[in-house]
């Protein structure tokens, strides 16, 4: 049995698709709420949701503007082709291919753990 490879996509695909998503949702959302005209207060429900999605996928794209700020370019050392790499580790945008930012963590297994705050304060704490 083959192990399975763990494709890890880059953060801000990943959030810029999330955004895409819920604009969809939202315009879905409102489409039922024209859709069950009929039921005045089911149909308001279902347009203050779609609204509501909409305005916070435009909420996330001003989000990921400013993330694209804290980004820093580096050039992939697997596809050699210029990346945007958020946080301590994330993923090659072409590639795919896990980059770190901290010398401490090259060679390790990649895990998204250690973008948190808390995990590195743990391992602080055992040095
Ligand atoms: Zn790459």
């Amino acid at each position: 049995m083959a192990e399975e490879k763990l494709v890890y996509s880059s953060k801000i695909n990943k959030i810029r698709s999330f955004a895409l998503i819920l604009v969809f949702a939202g315009i879905l959302l409102m489409y039922v709420g024209i859709l069950l005209k009929n039921v005045e207060w089911l149909m308001l429900i279902f347009f203050i949701l779609g609204v509501l999605a909409v305005v916070f996928s435009c909420v996330v794209y001003l989000w990921i503007g400013t993330l694209s700020l804290k980004t820093v370019s580096v050039i992939c050392p697997n596809c050699e082709k210029p990346t945007k790499m958020l946080g301590r580790v994330d993923a090659c945008m072409h590639c795919k291919q896990p980059l770190t930012m901290d010398k401490n963590l090259e060679g390790l297994e990649f895990d998204e753990k250690y973008n948190s705050r808390r995990y590195m304060k743990e391992q602080e704490e055992h040095k």
